[in-house]
């Protein structure tokens, strides 16, 4: 499918796209939230692309590398405390309010599609969520800054005060196992839906670029909204280059 620049005549087709669906998934990344001053995996000044992610490997066997971790996350607090969701999550609230949504399957670890309102149930987290973190052996749940707290006390690597196991924000780093129930969900939601919106992101990290691909196997009809180009342009139905807010306010009715 050729790719249109973001207009009116294509607003007003998704649009009708959109009322005639019945189950939506809507799939997520990165480009979503930038507009809520999250930089981007690959775009300019990304979160990564100073740093080198630290491997799961790596976390589990060194402790230079656990305190890396977290040293790296709370220099990132300051932003992600601040980050609110913009007009791109508020109209997919505004669609999910309609109903018709089965799911919003999201690559973001940000937690904004549940501050704009989606309920925690219906947002499928495939990389986890790094505004909280856990104990990797027991599951206890720590909040940021309980954790900086028994950072700066022990200056090491935080350990579970219960169990002794190491703490890691909620975020499935690379290597680590991709979560069972929330790869389920995202799977039999994309199985059961006739549209599938991907918004804002690469399509190039698996296996989460899968579900277009198994949607679109499945009949449903794919839409790809993105700024630049992705390597499932030519698979989809409708791609649309542009910007997420606006577009995405359009399609939704919202000013
Ligand atoms: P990505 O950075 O690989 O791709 C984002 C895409 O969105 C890019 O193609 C970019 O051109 C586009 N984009 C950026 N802003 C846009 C806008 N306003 N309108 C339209 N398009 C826009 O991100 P990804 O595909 O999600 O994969 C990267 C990984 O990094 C994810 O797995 C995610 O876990 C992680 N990540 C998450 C966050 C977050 O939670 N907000 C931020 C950065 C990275």
């Amino acid at each position: 499918m050729a790719a249109e620049m973001a207009s009116g005549a294509n607003v007003a087709a998704l649009r009708r796209v959109l009322e005639g669906a019945r189950r939506v998934v809507i799939f997520t990344g990165a480009g979503i939230s930038t507009e809520s001053g999250i930089p981007d995996f690959r775009g300019p000044g990304g979160w990564w692309t100073q740093n080198r992610p630290i491997d799961f490997a790596d976390f589990l066997t060194s402790e230079d590398m656990r305190r890396e971790a977290w040293h790296r996350r709370f220099a990132l607090e300051p932003m992600l405390a601040a980050a609110r969701p913009n007009h791109g999550h508020r109209a997919i609230a505004e669609i999910f309010r309609r109903g018709i949504v089965q799911a919003v399957i999201t690559q973001n670890i940000d937690g904004l599609h549940q501050d704009s309102g989606i309920p925690a149930k219906s947002v499928i987290e495939l990389h986890g969520n790094t505004t909280y973190a856990k104990c990797l052996s027991c599951g206890r749940r720590y909040e940021i800054p309980e954790v900086r707290d028994i950072f700066r006390q022990s200056g090491e690597g935080p350990v579970c005060l219960d169990c002794g196991g190491f703490v890691k924000t909620a975020t499935i780093s690379f290597g680590q196992p991709m979560p069972e129930p929330e790869m389920e969900q995202a799977r039999a939601a994309t199985l059961s839906c006739d549209l599938f919106l991907a918004l804002g992101s690469s399509l190039v990290v698996y296996p989460a670029a899968g579900f277009p691909i198994l949607a679109k196997e499945n009949d449903a009809r794919l839409v790809i909204i993105n700024r630049e180009p992705t390597p499932l342009d030519g698979i989809a139905d409708m791609v649309i280059h542009g910007e997420l807010g606006s577009l995405l306010g359009g399609i939704a009715g919202i000013p």
